[in-house]
């Protein structure tokens, strides 16, 4: 073997033997930031994850997919001697409750909005396969509170919005405040409407929202534009506000010149929102047929 080869050979069985460690590091376990009080978010793959953990009291808000709902309750566990006390679903979309069968058996309650297991029952209906039958057993119309400790958490249902059971959770001591997907911060969201979400009240509930909390109050929001984040304040809420007005507007624009459906649906960012992500999965288009359709009933 020549000294080029055996170089080379031997740089690459070092190659080999320090890549998987460096790729199992580089593994990503998701990440816990903490906003205010023992309160924080949790980002692995899907809607953010709100945690309470304090020495007198587990809490989670919303639960991913069972993988990283594990990690979440791994590293919270390491945070916390405390049993999980309460797990609160903010909707019934997969990527807020596909976790829920890692904390079920675990969690003293699961808590929601009395549409969401109806909603989470239906889209197992409606899909092949299984479904998640983890639904939350606590079920409220309005709002619910429990008392963890020394915190309180107040849940709270402003009608229809991204969905037909969206609740807001706030953690009074902390004061943040869980959007759940009520904002897409700078990001164009997917309006549920065939699951009762209604745009015209999306509007409604950021402005009764950004009147009800204290003005200092953070907002952790479901899905974020990487550059803007998953957290703000009221301002952010007026940001999601504005746009879903505009994007009503230029529907009720378009009805009253007489465009068809079609027509109105035909773009793809919206002035002023250029900024906005405009994801693949669900488009500008597709919340201008929404729009449409809400504005024609
Ligand atoms: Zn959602």
């Amino acid at each position: 073997m020549d000294r080029r080869k055996f170089l080379l050979q031997s740089s690459l069985l070092a190659a080999g033997a320090v890549l998987p460690f460096k790729s199992l590091l580089a593994k990503k376990q998701g990440d816990f930031t903490t906003v205010r009080r023992n309160v924080g978010y949790f980002t692995e793959r899907g809607g953010t994850i709100g945690w309470l953990a304090s020495p007198n009291g587990m809490a989670v808000v919303d639960s991913q997919y069972p993988e990283s709902a594990k990690n979440c309750l791994n590293g919270l566990q390491d945070k916390t001697d405390q049993p999980l006390n309460l797990l609160i679903n903010t909707h019934h979309h997969g990527d807020h409750t596909g976790g829920n069968p890692i904390f079920k058996g675990v969690a003293e309650k699961m808590a929601a909005h009395e549409n969401v297991p109806k909603l989470m029952k239906k889209a197992n209906e409606e899909s092949e396969g299984e479904g998640n039958t983890a639904f939350p057993e606590t079920t409220y119309s309005e709002n619910w509170k429990m008392d963890l400790g020394d915190e309180t958490v107040h849940t709270t249902y402003f009608g229809p919005g991204h969905t037909g059971g969206d609740s807001v959770v706030y953690f009074e001591k902390a004061n943040v405040v869980h959007m759940g997907d009520l904002v897409f911060n700078r990001m164009n969201p997917f309006t549920d409407r065939p699951s009762g979400g209604s745009m015209k009240n999306w509007v409604k509930i950021l402005s009764t929202v950004a009147d009800e909390y204290p003005s200092d109050a953070i907002y952790i929001f479901g899905h974020a534009k990487p550059e803007f984040g998953v957290t703000g304040d009221k301002k952010d809420l007026d940001v999601m506000k504005n746009y879903l007005s505009a994007v009503l507007d230029y529907a009720q624009k378009g009805i009253e010149q007489g465009l068809s459906k079609g027509e109105i649906m035909d773009k793809k960012s919206l002035e002023e929102f250029e900024h906005f992500l405009y994801a693949d999965f669900w488009t500008l288009s597709d919340n201008l047929g929404v729009a449409y359709e809400e504005l024609m009933e």
